[in-house]
């Protein structure tokens, strides 16, 4: 079978763990040149890096904190200095920092929104610039570049206990459509991938116990927690020729966690 994305460049933010981990496996799987950011665990990217290179494909780890402008910027130039250009953003790197809302700090507040919304914003401008400056390689994809925004189900489900994050993905989701609107002149194709209840560190409180895993999936009419693997699909896919007319939209992926599942005994 041909590769997907054979000879792209690949850029997944938050990829020395759980989603951005399982994005970066799944595009290389696909041929694509990935570069494996992390923040902080450079042993969390090597190891997605060695994984990648086992299974034959080719990745390198850059350091840089998305919500770090300069820190942007040196990464983008060091992944041009390796592989040259760019063809795939995937906005995937995030985090939680949870309060009740009257407690809620305004360092809170304002580290969520910075690695959430304006590290997608950071990145994606760095992106877009090389999408339009080099134009689409009719060899490689139809599109001169797409971006891949990670946002999350709530972006449309409200969160208590958790403002700050669901007004990170709610800016998200508006950032992704203006910016497919602004960019699609040139070719560029922004999606976002919406996930549900996936198994990473990042809520691992939620499924790690038999007895939390119950509660949460009552939540999930589908009755399973989602793998990496389920985002990977995802992301390869629109990321591939195969969405070429896909654009502006936010696919969720989400065993039907946004079917509101709690008026399904309510007949
Ligand atoms: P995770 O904690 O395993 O991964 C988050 C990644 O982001 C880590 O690799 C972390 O190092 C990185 N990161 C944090 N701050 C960063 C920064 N300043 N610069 C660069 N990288 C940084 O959690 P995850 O579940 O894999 O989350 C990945 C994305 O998926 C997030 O945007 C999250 O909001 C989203 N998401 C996750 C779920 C879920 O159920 N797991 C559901 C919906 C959305």
């Amino acid at each position: 079978t041909t590769q997907k994305l054979k000879g792209q460049v690949a850029l997944v933010t938050g990829a020395s763990s759980g989603i951005g981990a399982g994005v970066a496996k799944a595009l290389a799987a696909e041929g694509a040149k990935v570069v494996v950011n992390y923040a902080s665990s450079l042993k969390g990217a090597q190891h997605t890096v060695d994984e990648i290179k086992a299974a034959g494909g080719e990745a390198i780890a850059i350091k840089a904190d998305v919500s770090n402008e300069a820190e942007v910027l040196s990464m983008f130039k060091e992944m041009y200095d390796t592989f040259g250009t760019i063809d795939i953003l995937v906005n995937n790197a995030g985090l939680q920092k949870d309060a009740k809302f009257v407690d809620m700090t305004l360092d809170e507040w304002n580290t969520v929104l910075g690695i959430n919304l304006t590290g997608q914003f950071l990145c994606a401008r760095e992106a877009a610039k090389e999408f339009i400056r080099r134009g689409v390689v009719p060899e490689r994809s139809k599109a001169a570049g797409k971006i891949i925004c990670m946002s999350s189900v709530h972006e449309i489900i409200p969160w208590a206990g958790h403002v700050n994050y669901a007004a990170s993905k709610g800016g998200v989701m508006l950032l992704m459509k203006s910016i497919a609107q602004e960019l699609a002149q040139y070719k560029i194709r922004v999606n976002s991938i919406a996930p549900g209840a996936i198994k990473t560190p990042i809520n691992n409180e939620a499924w790690e116990t038999p007895e939390a895993e119950k509660k949460l999936l009552k939540l999930i009419p589908y009755n399973r927690v989602g793998e990496t693997s389920d985002i990977g699909a995802a992301a390869v896919w629109l990321a591939s020729d195969e969405s070429d007319y896909v654009h502006g939209i936010t696919l969720i992926v989400d065993g039907g966690m946004t079917l509101y599942p709690g008026f399904q005994d309510n007949g």
